[in-house]
């Protein structure tokens, strides 16, 4: 979801209809998806005869009191939701699930993903008496399906998503059901999952793996699942098909025990970087990958080179992302205090530094000055993906063009700016090979390539414009 001013967010969701513990395996299972979002949380239930929730902002354990988790506990069906803002300010309005009562019912929806046509639905929604009450684009989803007037519910939904355009995938809980859909291009993930007889859906197997689901299968592009009292329904709300799964969540985002299709994210990764150690000229005494997304790769790199991995750079787990850090010398504080060199494994050797992105390059920057400083007598960056050059538009924050290092300078100059001894990105096709042999039904590689699968709004670009125009 994004907020219609102009936030970015990428999430986590979870639903689960009934089980005699759906708020608890919903709270343990949105402790795994924290990773997706830690600025706020919340769970919608339902008892077949109404809804109630609690939200609240920051991390889990911080936003759901015990109190709140106890008023949960005897209902059956559950949906939750993790929240990730990345710039600006937030508001406990925007944190999902949101909730909404109504006569004809009540209705509690969770999203993962950007909708790319929500300002010129809400703007039409609004001409005709709507009153929203949040500024995210996922409550128009809501609207859509209380407007329409079909008896049937699952037509009403189905209409509802035909009218969306983006990246979407849905958790949404009424009195007697609970229904997930997926865009009909399959951006962002969701897996279905199976726990004490009970059917779940996770946006990652990690949150199965912590309430002892079993996962099933991924949910396919333009699906429509149904959880009810009467069991399972698999349905389509459109005929359309075009898979193009994030690339950015198999690279970076999504945890490396996590899998797709019944591969986990690790091996995927370590694949990536075997891909980028054929794609490399360069010798090294050791191979470092940046922790903790980037170890995986490294190994793959180390494997495939012969050259040992160390562990040349310690994490400090106390530090939140650096990424979301605001202004560019509070990113860089960040960084040197999360990142540290270990002086002993790194000195006087040729180290090749393995990461699995470079966005603004204050990551990379640092680390070589901190290897060099600590002693390495060369150090060489490699990447396991391609250059990242254009904004993401699809649930995950990519910045603008004016901050994405690669959308403005050629790899020489990269590698002078972050004053490496070479730079080595993997190539789209060979990352494309990688993605193939683990069962990819196609990719979405916009922030690479610029081939933006889903056309964006206009209105979605003026913050951008804006930034050039200003010269940024
Ligand atoms: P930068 O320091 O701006 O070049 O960012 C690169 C670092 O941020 C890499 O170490 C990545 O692991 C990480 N990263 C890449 N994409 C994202 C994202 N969308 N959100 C947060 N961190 C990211
Ligand atoms: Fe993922 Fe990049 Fe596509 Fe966005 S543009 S959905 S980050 S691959």
């Amino acid at each position: 979801m994004y907020d219609i001013r102009g936030l970015n967010e990428e999430c986590g969701i979870f639903g689960v209809w009934n089980h005699e513990r759906a708020s608890e395996l919903t709270y343990i299972a949105l402790h795994s998806l924290q990773h997706r979002g830690q600025e706020g949380a919340g769970i919608v239930c339902s008892n077949n005869d109404y809804l109630f929730g609690a939200r609240g902002m920051g991390l889990l354990t911080e936003a759901l009191t015990n109190d709140q988790l106890v008023s949960l506990r005897d209902f059956p069906h559950a949906i939750g939701h993790v929240r990730y803002a990345t710039t600006g300010g937030s508001e406990l309005s925007n944190v999902q699930p949101f909730l909404f009562k109504g006569h004809k019912g009540d209705l509690g929806l969770a999203h993962n993903g950007n909708l790319v046509n929500a300002i010129s639905i809400r703007d039409a929604l609004e001409d005709d008496g709507a009153i929203f009450q949040t500024s995210s684009d996922s409550e128009v989803l809501a609207h859509l399906i209380r407007k329409n007037k079909s008896r049937d519910r699952k037509q009403r939904i189905k209409t509802a998503l035909k009218q969306l355009k983006g990246a979407f995938a849905y958790v949404i809980l009424d009195e007697d059901s609970l229904t997930i859909a997926m865009d009909d291009h399959g951006v962002r993930p969701l897996m279905l999952g199976e726990v004490d007889g009970s059917y779940c859906v996770a946006s990652e197997t990690c949150a199965f793996t912590a309430i002892g689901a079993e996962y099933i299968r991924d949910v396919e592009p333009g699906e429509l699942i149904t959880l009810s009292d009467a069991g399972i329904d698999f349905d389509r709300y459109t005929d359309k098909e075009q898979p193009n799964m994030c690339s950015m969540e198999y690279i970076y985002f999504t945890r490396a025990d996590s899998e797709f299709r019944h591969s986990s994210v690790y091996s995927i990764r370590k694949s990536l970087g075997r891909a980028l150690a054929e794609e490399t000229e360069v010798d090294a005494d050791i191979v470092i990958g940046v922790p903790d997304s980037s170890l995986a790769a490294a190994k793959g790199f180390s494997e495939a080179t012969g050259i040992k991995q160390e562990q040349g750079l310690l994490k400090n787990r106390y530090v939140g992302r650096t990424f979301t850090a605001s202004g560019q010398e509070a990113r860089e504080r960040a960084v040197r205090m999360k990142l540290s060199p270990v002086r002993d494994v790194v000195e006087g050797k040729r180290i090749f530094v393995v990461d699995d992105s470079i966005v603004r390059g204050t990551t990379s920057r640092f680390i070589v000055k901190a290897l060099r400083r600590a002693g390495a007598k060369e150090v060489h960056m490699g990447v396991s993906s391609p250059p990242l050059k254009n904004p993401c538009y699809y649930g995950i924050d990519v910045s603008t063009h004016a901050e994405i290092i690669a959308s403005r300078k050629s790899n020489e100059e990269i590698r002078r700016e972050i004053d490496a001894d070479s730079l080595t990105y993997l190539s789209v096709g060979r990352m494309h090979d990688v993605y193939h042999s683990f069962g990819s039904r196609g990719q979405c590689d916009a922030c690479f390539t610029g081939n933006y699968p889903i056309d964006i709004e206009e209105q979605l670009l003026p913050q951008e414009k804006d930034l050039k125009t200003k010269g940024v």
